[in-house]
């Protein structure tokens, strides 16, 4: 090694500078260096703060973790990997091998596969019962029902939940309720507020709001419950990138002004489908059409949301010649981006379930989910009239 080369592998930090940044550093560091033997256990016994190893934590995760946990009242929330790692925390966290987990029938598809696969290999117990009715969840009760977990709104039906009768069963006996707020968000539904013992997150979709980040987020009311997610998650590994971390809180600063632009433009979108020909069926929480919108409308007041779901006549060549004349909409199994994005659940999200189960739900080949974005309104409606005049002829 040259003498020059000698001294470049150790790290001399940064610059000094009487001017500070104004944005939030990012710090990909996978470990930090203590001082001492003694003050590595003074962090390690929570007698001094300090990060140790990125898995255990690290600064870019705490920064988007604290904000999360200021829009949902929550305090030490964490942040993991993806919205999935989340869910898989709570539940590898919390449950045990005997417990019984009980959910919402339409649920997130990979949600659905854990209660359906992955937890009874683990000899945990589930059942999928109709979240729009707290009867149906009564009589699915079991003595050893620990947990329960539910989505406000479902995908892509846009069916909303009776939180009020399923959070008073939950309390009546002494049953864990977990919310997945990912598609509410903490702007549209707070679940504390409604009984909600934890709250999760894909930090993926409207919170962090530009396809760029998959994250996930969990808070949990309890500090107990909170020792045992992170410990589960740490040992899984289930660790957010911190540049993913750092994408998502720079996305978060918009997040209220994009919510609402996406959800006054939801509005505005769904009453214009109601009224293109050609369109069989609008879904949108708050219209007075919804099948849910009495509860909608007492469960969310005006805000129902940026997502919009319709159906058309015709099969798959309609769906096809409807999507390839939106050129400009992203034809993607997602949500939440910052532009409007449209998927197809018959090929996508519900792909798995039978033409005949797809049916019983409402969701045929002509079937539809928008992710509305914050785009100019105007633009956006005369581009669905366009695709499905284009579906129609
Ligand atoms: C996307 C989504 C998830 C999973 O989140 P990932 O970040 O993709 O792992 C969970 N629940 C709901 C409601 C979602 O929409």
């Amino acid at each position: 090694m040259t003498d020059k080369a000698k001294s470049i592998v150790r790290r001399t930090g940064w610059p000094d500078s009487s001017s500070r940044a104004v944005v939030t550093p990012l710090q990909p560091s996978v470990v930090y260096a203590s001082e001492s033997p003694d003050a590595l256990d003074a962090q390690y016994e929570g007698r001094a703060k300090g990060f140790t190893y990125a898995r255990e934590g690290h600064p870019n995760a705490e920064v988007l973790a604290q904000k999360i946990d200021r829009l949902e009242g929550a305090t030490g929330g964490l942040i993991l990997g993806s919205g999935m790692a989340a869910i898989a925390a709570v539940m590898f966290g919390l449950l045990k091998s005997g417990d019984h987990v009980l959910g919402g029938n339409q649920l997130y598809g990979r949600s659905m596969r854990m209660m359906r696969e992955e937890l009874p290999r683990f000899g945990v117990e589930t059942a999928l019962a109709d979240p729009t009715d707290a009867g149906a969840f009564a009589e699915s009760l079991q003595p050893n029902t620990r947990m329960i977990l539910l989505e406000v709104v479902s995908n892509p039906t846009l069916r909303v939940s009776d939180v009020a009768g399923i959070a008073r069963l939950a309390r009546e006996h002494g049953i864990l309720l977990v919310v997945d707020n990912t598609f509410t968000t903490p702007r549209g539904f707070q679940p504390f507020e409604h009984g909600a013992d934890v709250i999760i997150h894909s930090v993926t979709k409207l919170l962090a709001g530009h396809s760029d980040a998959t994250l996930g987020y969990v808070a949990a009311r309890d500090a107990t419950h909170r020792k045992a997610i992170y410990d589960t998650a740490v040992t899984l590994g289930l660790t957010p990138s911190p540049f993913d971390c750092w994408l998502a809180e720079r996305g978060l600063y918009s997040f209220e002004l994009r919510y609402d632009r996406a959800e006054a433009n939801a509005v505005m979108l769904a009453d214009a489908l109601a009224d293109t020909p050609g369109v069989k069926r609008v879904l949108y929480p708050t219209r007075p059409d919804h099948p849910d919108h009495n509860r909608a409308v007492a469960l969310l007041g005006a805000r129902g949301g940026n997502m919009v779901s319709f159906e058309i006549a015709g099969g798959r060549a309609a769906s096809n010649a409807l999507v390839r004349a939106a050129p400009d909409i992203a034809f993607a199994p997602t949500l939440g981006d910052i532009g409007t994005t449209l998927s197809h659940p018959a090929t996508s999200s519900h792909r798995a379930l039978t033409p005949a189960a797809r049916a019983e739900l409402g969701m045929s080949e002509g079937f539809f989910r928008v992710s509305v974005g914050v785009e100019d309104i105007d633009m956006l409606i005369g581009e669905f009239r366009a695709a499905i005049a284009a579906a129609a002829g």
